[in-house]
């Protein structure tokens, strides 16, 4: 284990969107500096960091420098080609380890490590094309869902197969990348465990957040979540267990079915998540706050939940209701900094305190 980072020290966040945004804030409330690297112009996250590197991930030079400038390295998405990684981890520690950024990648590597923990997943097998497909079909059988192995996100790069008919145009909508099929999982509904470890170890858990998706995008997030105190256990061992196999340092989101038979794990994400935003108006110390503790070597905090809470996600143009959201009296407003209401486009998000019963 490292010593504990002095406040002062600046910490190296791999991507610039509101993900990194939100955790410069954080880092910034406990005295520390945040780097962002990103390759895109005017990341959102630029706007509250200390300092920002605008460059592609294969500009070793460019990783040199930023890896030089900092005292850790973080990042805020999954999809970090491994080559920039290798120039990153010769010069400073990464946090989360690389495992936990490969296995999570690729959703065949991601569902047979889950399998190989005892856990369970959805029915799958690996198609590379309309052969595999049509075995894979036969096999899993409809209804099922057809999903790149790599780079989906809210929804996208999947297809889904009600029936043999649809096979081929699922086939087509993968233009050619390796895809898996995953049997449809009969759920009551989604939840999500944001958990966190330290780099000695500690484990603390979110209390897990119900999610309703519109569009295959995230759009509100319920605590509490409809669980028994049964499931509600079992969410959390499931998240502790994946933190440890890792051996992980940071937070982790990760995605599970409730079904009549037991939780299912989706997916998980190996940084902060949508689903956690709650946190931030929900619990003394968010989130984003226990991933900056984590990978700067210090305890967690105490993420317990003192109220009741709704997340609600500002999509697009429902960002213009904001006037209107600014009115009411109990609803934390966070904006991304963006100037582009694109549909689909993730712009802000209102987490609005409820009142018990309500
Ligand atoms: P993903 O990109 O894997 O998180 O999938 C996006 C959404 O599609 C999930 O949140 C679910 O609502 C739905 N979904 C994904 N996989 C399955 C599945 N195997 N069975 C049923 N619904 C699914």
């Amino acid at each position: 284990m490292n010593e504990p980072l002095a406040p002062g020290s600046t910490i190296g966040i791999l991507g610039g969107g509101q993900l990194g945004r939100m955790l410069s804030v954080a880092a910034a409330r406990l005295g520390f500096k945040c780097h962002i690297f990103e390759p895109g112009a005017e990341p959102p996250a630029g706007q509250v960091a200390d300092r920002v590197t605008t460059a592609s991930y294969d500009d070793i030079a460019a990783l040199k420098g930023f890896a030089a400038s900092v005292d850790v390295i973080t990042y805020e998405f999954e999809n970090i080609p491994t080559g920039a990684l290798d120039v990153l981890e010769a010069l400073r520690p990464v946090y989360p380890n690389r495992d936990a950024l490969q296995i999570s990648q690729d959703r065949l590597s991601e569902k047979e490590f889950l399998q190989g923990l005892g856990l369970k997943t959805a029915p799958f097998a690996v198609v590379d094309n309309l052969a595999d497909l049509e075995q894979a079909v036969a096999i899993i059988n409809t209804p099922a869902i057809l999903k790149t192995r790599r780079l989906g996100y809210d929804g996208k790069g999947q297809a889904r197969i009600n029936n043999s008919g649809d096979i081929e145009t699922a086939i087509t909508a993968m233009a050619g990348a390796p895809a898996l099929l995953e049997g449809f999982v009969d759920f009551s509904h989604e939840v999500s465990v944001i958990g966190a470890r330290s780099q000695d170890g500690q484990v603390a858990c979110f209390d897990p957040g119900e999610n309703i998706h519109v569009d295959g995008i995230l759009h509100t997030t319920r605590v509490p979540a409809r669980l028994s105190g049964a499931q509600r256990t079992n969410a959390v061992l499931i998240a502790a267990r994946i933190l440890n196999a890792l051996d992980y340092v940071g937070v982790i989101g990760v995605e599970l079915f409730v079904t009549g038979g037991g939780l299912i794990v989706n997916e998980f994400a190996p940084r902060v998540h949508n689903s956690g935003h709650w946190t931030q108006n929900g619990c003394a110390i968010d989130q984003f706050e226990q991933h900056i503790r984590a990978v700067a070597g210090w305890p967690l905090g105490d993420g317990s939940r003192h109220c009741d809470v709704e997340m609600e996600n500002l999509i697009g143009d429902s960002v213009r209701q904001i006037g209107e959201i600014a009115k009411e009296g109990r609803a934390a407003i966070h904006l991304y900094g963006k100037s582009q209401a694109r549909p689909g486009r993730k712009m802000g998000h209102v987490n609005r305190i409820i009142e018990p019963g309500s």
